[in-house]
């Protein structure tokens, strides 16, 4: 009997295996073409000033439309496509993209950067001929996690990254990590964007409004904004509104668009 148990599970195994590979072919496939035949494209989602209520800038944030016409979002690919041969390619395509829009609108854009793409040392060098004469600043988003998985060297590729003029660097998904205090008193960035789960959390606990308020006043003390992102109610923007959190960003004030009606919102 206990022979045939372990058979059935090494064939479990295989089915689950085999599961996997099949789906990673799909996602491979989609990636092959999306870089092939050009099939990737930005939605942005504006983010507002808290007080003003003003557009600030927007986040690029990647979709694939395939030969079907279906959008996939990252969720389905960015695992996949942050560990592939398709990352050079696409970094250079999101990277023109961003560009051009920021030329055109004349507004910060917040691009999401891999860990693999922070790490490349050629990024630097690279992103310097892209960001040197936009009338606006680009923002890359690094993720908490990945700041604080290696402190030493983010801090020396944040230094470098500094050099370019136009370029700023905000913390993403922040609170979702492993943070330490002591850490994030070092962390040189613009921004902190506190994650979607606190601004959740936020409405009905007490202590995630004291962190919060916490990191708020830390991020002041040390001349960063701050941003809280997926606000969906009216109540979630009260609290941000009274935690005195610079930016929102969220679908209760808007999704992310295509970039044709981002356009007709600024009128060009
Ligand atoms: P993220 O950078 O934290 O982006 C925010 C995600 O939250 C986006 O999902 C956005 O559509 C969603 N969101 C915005 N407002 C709300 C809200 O009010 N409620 C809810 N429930 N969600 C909201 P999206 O576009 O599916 O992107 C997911 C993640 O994929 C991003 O998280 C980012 O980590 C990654 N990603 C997106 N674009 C890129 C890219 O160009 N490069 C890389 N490396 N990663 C990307
Ligand atoms: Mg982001
Ligand atoms: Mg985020
Ligand atoms: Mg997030």
């Amino acid at each position: 009997a206990a022979k045939r148990s372990k058979g059935s599970d090494i064939r479990i195994f295989n089915k689950s295996l085999e599961k996997e590979i099949g789906s990673f072919l799909v996602v491979d496939n989609l990636l092959f073409n999306a870089v092939r035949k050009e099939l990737f494209l930005f939605h942005y989602q504006p983010y507002f000033n808290v007080k003003s209520k003003e557009l600030v800038g927007f986040e690029a944030l990647v979709r694939i439309r395939d030969e079907n016409g279906i959008l996939h979002y990252p969720g389905e690919f960015i695992d996949v496509l942050e560990q592939s041969n398709y990352l050079n390619p696409f970094r250079e395509w999101a990277l023109k993209e961003v560009s051009e829009k920021i030329k055109r609108w004349k507004r910060p854009i917040s691009v999401n950067i891999s860990a693999r793409t922070f790490k490349n040392p050629n990024f630097p060098k690279q992103i310097l001929e892209y960001v040197k004469e936009l009338p606006a600043p680009m923002v890359l988003e690094i993720t908490e996690r990945l700041y604080m998985s290696e402190v030493e060297k983010s801090k020396e590729i944040i230094k470098e990254l500094r050099k370019c003029k136009n370029l700023k660097i905000s913390i993403d998904d922040f609170g979702t990590g492993y943070s330490s205090l002591s850490y994030l008193m070092d962390i040189d960035a613009d921004t902190i964007k506190i994650d979607i789960s606190f601004v959740r959390k936020m409405v009905k606990d007490e202590r995630s409004r004291i962190i919060v308020k916490a990191i708020v006043t830390l991020a002041k003390e040390l001349n960063m904004k701050t941003v809280a992102e997926g606000v969906e109610t009216e109540e979630q923007f009260e609290i941000v509104k009274s935690m005195g959190i610079d930016y929102v960003q969220g679908f209760f004030f808007s999704k992310p668009l295509p970039e044709e009606e981002v356009g007709k919102l600024l009128g060009n």
